[in-house]
């Protein structure tokens, strides 16, 4: 059966009574290599199979059926199982990422089987007809990625799990590719909104808690993230042990006082990575415990509904990473988003990241020299975790080198002054080189080529001098080739034949080439005892070309194959022997490398509030939000690229006295942007950034909710209206005192008078139970009648004006209620034809004039269904009666003339006019 791309995978497998062996499936009828294979394969049935089968990596059956789909390759059979063809397909093994991507990004998991012997190997053990032994040596999974080739430089990459144990809950996530490790305990009720927060490209789920409602809500509509394990692999002491054999601890106490169910989680994932490493482990930092209080609330909906790191529609351009994101490195780019992701909830930590932006921010000269080297920096927390895992090369040590030397700079320049030196003390230490790390460079610098090759197998990345024996190979290896060349001339003379020459290829090695018809004379003695002054032997006859060998070509090439094969083997040794520096160096790398992520997000924030002149907030332990002249930080932006226009400014004072803003205005004036930017604001302080406003105090915001827009989820078969429903019933049930809650246009999806309803009772439960700061939108004018009964409630109003017709909008919050909607006008501005338009007014003012039932019959007798088209005219009742009233003014007998005249040209401009 073809395996679903979706469909989650037990990965990877538990072993059975069913298992067969080689053996069984030899008995089967398969031959001895497809026995091996389906053994292999057995053991990773969540897998494609990649076979290494000499130079390509070959799939069968169902794992070729479905790569070769995917891959667009062709499919083609191998040999017979029960009378039918093997479904086979290939990816050459030099060439094989980009098809692993695709197979990666599509939701699969990919097992590498490689030849673990060599086919002489295998001869010695078993005799010309022994198979050669594979093995996979790795899993490849979207949460274990390593490759630069596999991942997105600038996103984090997490592989994630949750354990619960009696009943406490916990969350654990790492990201091999950076050896950042986290553990967090949390509430079964955060178990959807954490998820959401760690954004994991994997989520490993132990096969008891499937069925969890809550997760089954992710394992549902996220199926292509979620690996299924057995329960087993979360037992607490197993886990608690693998923890402690993998930091080299005796006890976990150091590193934080952990819940049994973080530590289960914690060993669950290093269980999974240790399987998919197939045993080599990659560097890992210690876990860090993150505390849910210390952490901004963000549930998934609002996270969306506020675009901070794609917009709605799932774009990077628009959101609010990519306006604040003015990072130089790909660890700095990882690093904001993961800050944006999780703002922070501890006035200490958020004021300890804003001096440091303040720092940079008062500094240019120090934030300019530093941002020209960070351009240059390379992304030395990726290379480092290719070493861990044995897949690094030559260029990662460059990496290494290049990036060290350049945080050194950067911490020279941080010296430089006390007041850097001060403000960014931590910074600095975390920039000391060892003595060790020192020599370690050292060595890098004398041994590796400034530009080597990507793979250590290539060879050719030590640098001439590093080494004497390999500089002796290496001439030895080039001086042959000289004598090769001098070989060929003693030859050319010897035998007279201009265009003898010495080739190579794989099969004959080194050989003498001469023309066929030239050849006779060399072949003395072919088949026969050779002619001492002969010493051609013949190798090869071609159609065009006769090829021989000599003795002393022979010894050549024996001398030549040995000195260049010593050569790469001692290139290599030296390769692991700095490979294994940099593995026992690899936690001080690792902090140098985290520290200058940090250095880049605080420079390019200082960066960004020059450039779009943010200020520093004031934060404090209080309910307080109080923003002067607050700007959107996405919406300005465009504005100024796009249509050079500006942004207006506009305050926001939720204090103690106005907990609750009600917000009137029409469509288009600006209400869900002022909306999205106090809380965007604030998301912004939290995370230590300043904000574009002229002055901003906020008290500490525990959860932020929002609702504005409406969308259907579909997937999970809510229309419009429930979405909104259950996104406003998580508000009303979690928001707190010290919350954020926006809420723009609740009960628009339902009867009129129904929703203004829901919408009055909302705004009493937020006012009298939540207590929260809240900016609530609507079109529900009769909602500001609450005013005089809610005491914490103000209006406040988008103004606008009219300019005849039309409507202008100003932009600007002001205090009051708006008169009236305006959506015939905004209909108006979007081009509804001009009979709807005409239509539209006429019901309006019947229904404005009252007695409804009766208006509305009267409309219904007049339905417009066919005369609608004809009746391209003005609407009647209006525009009639204008006209109407015009005539009557005429006095007929006291005009002059031209009077006359004139009042004829009005009369026709008013036609015209009502008709347009
Ligand atoms: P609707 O009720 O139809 O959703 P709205 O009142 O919520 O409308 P917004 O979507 O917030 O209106 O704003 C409409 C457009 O007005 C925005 O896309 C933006 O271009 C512009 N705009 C909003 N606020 C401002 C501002 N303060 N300064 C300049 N332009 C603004």
């Amino acid at each position: 059966m073809t395996q679903s791309l979706s469909t989650p995978t037990t990965f990877p497998a538990i072993k059975t009574e069913t298992t067969k062996t080689e053996e069984d499936f030899i008995a089967e009828g398969h031959t001895p290599m497809m026995a091996q294979y389906h053994a292999i394969k057995q053991a990773h049935p969540g897998a494609l199979l990649f076979y290494r089968m000499g130079d390509f990596y070959e799939l069968f059956n169902d794992d070729a059926i479905v790569a070769s789909d995917v891959l667009d390759i062709t499919l083609t059979k191998r040999g017979k199982n029960k009378g039918n063809g093997i479904p086979m397909c290939g990816v050459p093994f030099h060439s094989y990422e980009p098809y692993l991507a695709r197979l990666i990004r599509a939701g699969h998991k990919v097992a590498i089987c490689e030849q673990t012997e060599t086919p002489a190997e295998a001869k010695k053990r078993g005799g010309y007809k022994a198979l050669v032994k594979r093995d996979v040596t790795r899993i490849i999974t979207q949460g274990t990625l390593t490759e630069d080739t596999l991942l997105d430089a600038r996103e984090n990459n997490y592989l994630s799990t949750i354990a619960c144990v009696a009943g406490q809950y916990a969350v654990a996530w790492l990201e091999l590719s950076t050896a950042s490790f986290f553990v967090s305990p949390i509430l079964e009720k955060d178990i959807g909104t954490t998820f959401e927060r760690i954004a994991p490209s994997e989520i490993l789920i132990s096969d008891k808690l499937i069925d969890h409602k809550n997760i089954k809500e992710i394992s549902q509509h996220k199926k292509e993230l979620i690996t299924i394990q057995p329960h087993h692999l979360f037992d607490s002491e197993n886990a608690r042990k693998r923890l402690e054999v993998l930091f080299g601890v005796t006890t976990l106490d150091s590193f934080g006082a952990f819940s049994r169910a973080e530590i289960a989680a914690a060993g669950a994932l290093i269980d999974y990575v240790q399987k998919t490493q197939k045993g080599k482990l990659p560097r890992l930092s210690p876990p860090r415990q993150i505390q849910q209080a210390h952490v901004m609330d963000i549930d998934a909906a609002t996270r969306r509904n506020l675009e901070l790191t794609r917009t709605l529609s799932g774009e990077y351009k628009g959101s609010l990473l990519w306006a604040i994101d003015r990072t130089l490195t790909n660890g700095g780019a990882r690093l904001l988003q993961s800050r944006l992701s999780s703002p922070l909830n501890s006035l200490a930590a958020i004021k300890q990241r804003q001096n440091e932006v303040e720092l940079f921010y008062n500094e240019t000269a120090l934030q300019d020299r530093i941002r020209d080297l960070l351009h240059e920096m390379p992304d030395m927390e990726r290379a480092l975790a290719r070493l861990t895992v044995d897949r690094g090369g030559p260029r990662d040590l460059l990496v290494l080198l290049n990036g060290i030397r350049q945080a050194s700079i950067i911490k020279s320049y941080v010296d430089e002054t006390e007041t850097t030196k001060k403000g960014l003390a931590s910074k600095s230490e975390s920039l000391t080189l060892s003595g060790p790390l020192i020599d370690f460079i050292d060595d890098l610098d004398r041994a590796i080529e400034p530009s080597p090759a990507p793979m250590a197998r290539d060879g050719g990345f030590i640098k001439k001098g590093y080494l004497a024996k390999l500089d002796g190979l290496r001439n030895l290896r080039d001086d042959s080739k000289k004598l090769i060349a001098e070989l060929q001339v003693k030859y050319r003379t010897l035998t007279k034949i201009d265009s003898l020459k010495i080739a190579y290829n794989n099969i004959l090695g080194y050989y003498i080439d001469v023309p066929a018809k030239k050849a006779d004379s060399l072949l003395i003695g072919k088949g026969e005892e050779r002619h001492d002054d002969n010493p051609f032997v013949h190798r090869q006859t071609l159609a065009n070309a006769v090829r021989f060998t000599t003795p002393d070509l022979s010894t050549l090439e024996r001398d030549i194959a040995s000195a260049a094969d010593k050569a790469l083997a001692i290139e290599l040794q030296i390769f692991d022997a700095l490979n294994e520096k940099a593995n026992a160096l690899a936690h001080e790398i690792g902090k140098i490398a985290a520290t200058i992520s940090a250095i880049d997000v605080s420079t390019s924030l200082a960066h960004l509030a020059l450039e779009e002149q943010y200020i520093r907030p004031v934060l404090e332990d209080s309910t307080e939000l109080s923003i002067k002249a607050g700007r959107h930080p996405v919406v300005e932006q465009i504005i100024k690229k796009n249509l050079s226009e500006s942004f207006i400014p506009n305050d926001c004072d939720l204090g103690s006295k106005n907990r609750l803003w009600l917000l009137t205005g029409p469509n288009m004036a600006g209400k869900s942007t002022f909306l999205r930017q106090n809380a965007l604001l604030a998301i912004l302080a939290q995370i230590g950034s300043f904000v574009p406003a002229a002055e901003a105090k906020i008290g500490l915001i525990d959860k932020i909710f929002s609702r504005v827009g409406a969308a259907d989820d579909l997937a999970k078969g809510r229309s419009t209206f429930m979405v909104e429903m259950v996104e406003t019933a998580t508000i009303l049930n979690q928001a707190t005192p010290h919350s954020l809650v926006i809420l723009d246009e609740i009960g628009r999806g339902t009867a009129t008078f129904d929703g203004l309803s829901i919408a009055w009772a909302c705004v009493e439960h937020l006012h009298d139970i939540n207590k929260c700061r809240a900016l609530f939108a609507t079109h529900y004018h009769e909602l500001t009648s609450l005013q005089s009964r809610l005491s914490r409630l103000s209006c406040h109003a988008m103004q606008v004006k009219e300019w005849k017709d039309d409507i202008i909008f100003m932009h600007k919050v002001g205090t009051g209620s708006a008169d009236r909607s305006y959506g015939i006008h905004v209909a108006k501005l979007a081009g509804l034809p001009a009979p709807v338009i005409n239509r539209a007014r006429d019901v309006l003012t019947m229904l404005e004039e009252g007695e409804q039932s009766g208006a509305l019959a009267r409309l219904a007798d007049d339905l417009p269904l066919f005369s609608i088209i004809e009746r391209d005219t003005p609407s009647k009742h209006k525009e009639n009666n204008k006209l109407k009233e015009l005539i009557q003014t005429i006095d007929p007998d006291n005009l002059t003339p031209k009077q006359a005249l004139e009042i004829l040209y009005d009369l026709v401009r008013e036609a015209k006019e009502t008709n347009r």
